[in-house]
């Protein structure tokens, strides 16, 4: 009972559908002892404060709400494939889960960045409501379906940082030439404003960013970029994350590891992946006020809002690349179109409690 109680608790459509009543005989003919030994690959380094923990936790969920009948071994990135090749190894399944952003997958599927986030688009709050009761995770899994594999939201960071830069930004033309790790659809964005967007994973940043490879990264927000040191190797450090406003992290379940599964651990998985969007959302809430302050403290640090003018062009460009990314792929048309739906919507509403919210708590 304390199980059933729990997840009702979370209160989601998906967790109560897993807990109508049933009857005894139903309850002794589910298989209850079946054991599943499985292993999850990430694209995070291990045991990384927000991303890496945020995996260890969604393992936790399920162990803990299975009794042990769902292990599951954690493999940061490297430690048993690359970062790069986590969603082929799900795919093909050499791990029968995977952890990490979709748009790293842009390769596969253009669709697929929609899920992680998209420049300009919907923040956190936004994000979740649109995969859950605007469309989004049906059409999530209708991407992901050619991949055999079935998806879950599983974190969010919460808005990001616009990244760090060892010379200023003042207008558009100091972007020009700027070599800057950028992923997904703000690196095109980048581009078309005369940058040279450069995709690292994690391990990568640093060192690049040291040695002069690139001049300047975004990598997620306080919390995370002070863990990588960025701080040490850029003096500037600008907002707001125009390119990353409330990227999800994914889960991914090789789907004849999923079709293994009973019914009542799928939801487990399932309610698990949920809880976890809410845990990593507020581990980072909490992780990057503390980290905020203490960036503050550093005097080599410079906090700086980018020009209204710049935002305003990288905004204008962002839309085209999407249009035209619509315009050669059906399926980003489809998810392009729920998306922008939902945001043009959700607008009405943020500007008169959010926002507004936040703006009267400044006076
Ligand atoms: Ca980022």
């Amino acid at each position: 009972m304390k199980r059933r109680d729990f997840l009702g608790g979370l209160s989601s459509g998906a967790a109560l559908a897993a807990c109508s009543p049933q009857t005894q005989e139903e309850n002794e003919n589910r298989p209850t002892t079946q054991r599943f030994s499985w292993k999850i690959v990430t694209t995070w380094l291990p045991n990384f404060p927000g991303l890496g923990t945020g995996v260890n936790t969604l393992v936790r969920y399920i162990q803990e709400m299975s009794g042990g009948r769902i292990e599951i071994t954690v493999y940061g990135a490297g430690e048993l494939v690359p970062a790069t090749e986590v969603f082929d190894t799900v795919s093909m399944g050499n791990a029968e889960m995977g952890h990490g952003p979709a748009y790293y997958w842009r390769g596969k599927s253009e669709a697929a960045q929609f899920f992680t986030t998209i420049p300009f688009g919907l923040n956190a709050h936004e994000q979740n409501a649109w995969l859950y009761y605007g469309g989004g995770l049906e059409l999530w899994r209708e991407v992901y379906e050619p991949f055999n594999l079935v998806p879950f939201p599983a974190g969010n960071t919460g808005v990001q940082m616009g990244g760090w830069f060892n010379k200023p930004i003042e207008s558009v033309a100091d972007l020009r030439g700027l070599k800057m790790r950028m992923p997904g659809i703000a690196g095109e964005v980048l581009r078309r404003a005369g940058g040279i967007p450069v995709f690292l994973s994690q391990p990568e940043i640093y060192t690049a960013l040291q040695t002069g490879v690139i001049d300047a990264a975004e990598w997620v927000s306080p919390y995370n970029d002070r863990g990588l040191g960025l701080h040490q190797v850029a003096r500037y450090y600008y907002y707001p994350g125009w390119q990353e406003p409330g990227p999800t992290l994914e889960c991914i379940v090789n789907r004849e590891a999923w079709n293994s599964l009973p019914e009542d651990l799928q939801a487990i998985v399932r309610v698990a992946c949920q809880a976890t969007v809410v845990d990593m959302t507020s581990e980072f809430m909490a992780g990057n006020a503390t980290a905020l302050e203490a960036l503050r403290s550093e005097e080599s640090v410079e906090l700086r809002k980018f020009p209204d003018d710049v935002l305003a062009r990288l905004k204008v460009i962002t839309f085209e690349v999407i249009e035209e990314m619509a315009a050669k792929d059906e399926l980003v048309a489809k998810v392009w179109t729920s998306y922008r739906d939902f945001m043009e919507r959700s607008q009405g509403w943020q500007e008169i409690s959010e926002q507004a919210y936040l703006s009267t708590r400044n006076l």
